[in-house]
């Protein structure tokens, strides 16, 4: 079966999956009526993978709509990572200094229930600003940006797009002089890892160097075929990496992380990062505690090779971007000393150096009030630019009120 058949042929509605697992007739038509705020596709194959009894299959979870999601609660967002404002045009999310997402398409191979860009996937509506003249207003930015160096071809999911399609968005990224490098975001390998054709393969390889990033969440999920997808790209030369979601009753659990981690690297695939659910509306039965997540990570730090060790981020509303979070390491300090425990709990020391500060080698000027130093540190607004000496002495949220104090009394 082609791709674009197995596209046609997912399972939409309730009665359909009643097919394929054991459903009351109840149930079944609560699916659909959840499947209208936020619609049900589910590829054959990965229903093939899906528990037929079980209602907390892994599998099952990701993909069949739940009633809870109907359930809003106070402190979710439609917007959770406030990506409007950041869009410069529609296609577009520009935030961090050298880098930008570049959203393609909105839809998607499977609708995972844990979405968090659940506004727009799925919506017919939403779906209708990212046509050819969005991509095309997204290009131009993009080449207007010098100082953007990597594109992250984002959505939905850019692999379901058709193969010339992406080839001739590839193309036009490469020929960007300042774009060093191309990511794509794809679930494509785990929900449907048929649409990783020779073809397709060919097309990404062209545009490197490209890295790709899926998006396992549970062992279960590494099959034969999805890791076949995966030895296709990597053959071929693709740096591969894995975003995995923490989801309660999924994977909120040590061993299944470390499981999954350790079979991605023997699949080639880099975990890169584990995220804390997001607050998007609707997915309040899949966040987990933020600790849950500092005790994962506290497992396989030291643990585990390292290289199958992701960094563990929290997303907060308002558009402040990934956040990582760590189990704290850095004990205590002093002019001559660091005090750092492992991850045994062995309490040690390490020496500070006694030939004062680093300097950088001539001809380099990260360091000081250089233009360069400048650019490196945006412009003299973040914690990295307050480390140098003549970097801003404080950062003060807007609206401080001492501050809205002391301008008015400067004013009168
Ligand atoms: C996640 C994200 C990126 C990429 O960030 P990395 O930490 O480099 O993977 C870029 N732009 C936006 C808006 C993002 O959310
Ligand atoms: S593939 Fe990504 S964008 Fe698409 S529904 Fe799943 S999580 Fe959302």
């Amino acid at each position: 079966m082609t791709w674009k058949t197995e596209l046609r042929e997912r399972v939409t509605t309730g009665a359909a999956l009643g097919a394929h697992i054991s459903l009351s007739d109840d149930e079944a038509r609560q699916i659909d009526s959840v499947a209208r705020l936020f619609p049900m596709a589910i590829p054959q194959y990965y229903l093939s993978l899906m528990d037929k009894s079980d209602p907390f299959c892994p599998i099952r979870r990701q993909s069949v709509p739940d009633i809870r999601e109907t359930v809003v609660q106070p402190g979710e967002f439609e917007d959770p990572l406030g990506e409007e404002p950041d869009s410069p045009v529609p296609a577009i999310t520009h935030r961090y200094p050298d880098r930008a997402l570049f959203l393609v398409t909105h839809r998607c191979f499977m609708f995972c229930r844990h979405c968090n860009r659940r506004r727009k996937v799925g919506d017919a509506r939403a779906s209708l600003p990212l046509n050819d003249a969005a991509i095309d207003d997204g290009l131009r930015y993009l080449r207007a940006e010098k100082s953007i160096e990597d594109v992250l071809v984002s959505g939905g999911d850019p692999l379901i797009l058709d193969t010339e399609r992406l080839d001739w968005i590839l193309s036009r990224l490469r020929e960007i002089p300042h774009v060093r490098t191309v990511r794509i975001g794809t679930r494509a390998p785990v929900v449907m890892p048929s649409r990783i054709t020779d073809h397709l393969v060919a097309v990404l390889k062209k545009a490197s160097p490209l890295w790709l990033n899926t998006h396992f969440n549970h062992p279960k999920e590494l099959t034969p075929e999805s890791t076949s997808a995966l030895a296709k790209l990597a053959d071929a030369g693709i740096p591969l990496g894995n975003q995995t979601v923490l989801l309660r009753g999924v994977n909120d659990c040590p061993s299944i992380i470390r499981e999954l981690c350790v079979t991605l690297v023997a699949h080639r695939v880099r975990p890169y990062y584990l995220f804390q659910c997001d607050l998007a509306q609707g997915i309040a039965h899949f966040r987990t505690r933020i600790s849950t997540g500092l005790e994962i990570m506290e497992s396989m730090i030291g643990h585990v090779r390292s290289y199958a060790v992701p960094t563990f981020a929290i997303d907060p509303p308002g558009g402040a971007g990934k956040v990582p979070i760590l189990p704290n390491y850095l004990i205590s300090q002093s002019d001559s000393a660091v005090v750092v425990r492992n991850y045994e709990g062995v309490i040690t020391k390490y020496f500070e150096s006694s030939a004062g500060p680093s300097e950088c080698g001539s001809g380099c000027s990260c360091r000081g009030n250089s233009e360069q130093g400048q650019r490196h540190r945006d412009a003299g607004q973040s914690v990295a630019a307050m480390l140098d000496r003549s970097g801003p002495v404080s950062l003060v949220p807007q609206g401080n009120a001492r501050e809205l104090r002391r301008s008015k009394r400067s004013s009168d």
